[in-house]
């Protein structure tokens, strides 16, 4: 095992690689609190790189309801438990959020994934982890629209309809692709080397002729986003549209486009970007890339689960109507400060947050005009001022993508129009 800096833990952790970092990052950010589940990204990914036979269940990317679904089912809750048998009562963070860049969000004092593994599987594994079984990778939305049946029995329907569980009433939209970590708990399992990180955006890949499916990935990714193909007898995980990435599609114009699963979200909560990486695997500063000033400086979204330590790549807006105990646990102590801000947004927070989906180029830089006043009111005891300010968006080769407004044109219809009755 080497020591790693894992800076949204904020401390050194066991790898059991030594930390190499690639010139650019894969990194998105999802806003959880506009997601309507319509389930676009998911049909987008699965038409383009999982139709074929022996890939039924592989849905890369997922949109699961919280907290009772997930695809394959409990799989949080799974290693969640299974970190708690190993450090029991010791999963907590400590310190603060704050300004320092090695631990904004505090200190996680317990074990990771990778500091686990010994307590219970001392010989067998590099990670700590488990294979789902073949029931739990089948119901991909599960929850969202199917009532359990008598019991809880699951895959069974109650003929009488069925009673909810007493709660408070609140649910959420969890949308997932595979993080394409710093610390890729699949690559550090594979025995046979067969998985890789790419110097030049940090894409994680399985490399399908050297892989002979002992499914290692598959237990170790904390995030269940390995997945088994039976015909093939190999595995395979989201390749991030990496021709697209690549400005290789023939609509890119030689331009890195974002995924088929950002460019297809119709609720525009989807953000991918590539982002610049220093030596020591820090952000390099660059305060006008959208992702750096949401994660880095307005820290608005928060990586999913960053106590598992593979520090994805992959950040959330935290939905605000969920307790907060439970948003805690999933993306960290910054959660607080992050819905404070997105509840209260300021003009330079406002601007940023119309570039999502607005293109299907990846956003490389952005530049805000600032433009008229036109709202002002108190909600919930704050001031609010909205300025109808301009954004605009720069791609690679340094050319204007687009640029849009705070305040949404009105588009009015004629009166006759193609499908008027
Ligand atoms: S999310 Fe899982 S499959 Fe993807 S890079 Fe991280 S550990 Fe590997
Ligand atoms: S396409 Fe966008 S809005 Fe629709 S389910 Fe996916 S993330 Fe949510």
């Amino acid at each position: 095992m080497s020591k790693v800096h894992n800076w949204q833990i904020g401390r050194e952790m066991n790898y059991p690689y030594t930390q190499a970092f690639p010139r650019r990052q894969f990194a998105f950010v999802f806003n959880i609190n506009r997601c309507i589940a319509c389930q676009s990204c998911t049909m987008a990914c699965k038409s383009t790189w999982t139709f074929s036979k022996g890939q039924e269940h592989m849905w890369w990317a997922n949109v699961e309801t919280k907290p009772y679904g997930g695809y394959p089912q409990f799989w949080d809750a799974k290693i969640l438990d299974l970190l708690e048998k190993a450090n029991p009562d010791n999963q907590q963070w400590s310190g603060k959020p704050s300004t320092d860049k090695k631990k904004p969000y505090g200190q996680f004092d317990g074990k990771t994934i990778f500091e686990a593994q010994n307590m219970l599987t001392p010989d067998s594994a590099r990670v700590l982890g488990y294979l789902p079984t073949d029931e739990e990778w089948n119901l991909p939305n599960i929850y969202e629209d199917n009532p359990v049946g008598k019991k809880g029995v699951r895959n069974e329907l109650d003929k009488e309809g069925t009673e909810l569980p007493v709660h408070k009433t609140w649910f959420f939209y969890l949308l997932r692709i595979c993080n394409h970590c710093s610390y890729p708990a699949c690559l550090a399992a594979c025995p046979r080397k067969a998985i890789y990180k790419r110097p030049e955006d940090g894409i994680v890949l399985i490399d399908q002729k050297e892989c002979r499916g002992y499914r290692k990935c598959v237990e170790a990714c904390p995030y269940k986003k390995s997945m088994y193909r039976g015909n093939t007898r190999v595995s395979e995980k989201c390749v991030a549209c990496y021709p697209r990435v690549e400005g290789k599609d023939p609509e890119s114009g030689g331009q890195p486009m974002e995924t088929r699963c950002m460019a297809a979200c119709i609720g525009q909560i989807r953000l991918q970007g590539l982002v610049k990486m220093n030596k020591d695997g820090s952000w390099a500063e660059d305060r006008y890339n959208p992702l750096y000033y949401m994660i880095h400086v307005a820290k608005v979204a928060l990586p999913l689960y960053p106590q598992f330590g593979t520090e994805p790549n992959g950040y959330y807006i935290p939905p605000r109507w969920v307790p907060r105990d439970y948003l805690r646990q999933m993306f960290g102590p910054g959660v607080d400060d992050a819905i404070e801000r997105y509840n209260h947004p300021d003009r330079e927070l406002l601007a940023v947050l119309q570039l999502f989906r607005r293109s299907n180029r990846i956003i490389f830089r952005y530049e805000i005009k600032e433009g008229p006043k036109v709202y002002e009111a108190t909600l919930r005891g704050r001031k609010v001022t909205l300025y109808n300010d301009t954004v605009i968006a720069y791609g690679q080769d340094g050319k204007e993508l687009f640029r849009t407004q705070v305040e949404e044109p009105l588009h009015v219809r004629p009166n006759k129009h193609a499908n008027s009755i």
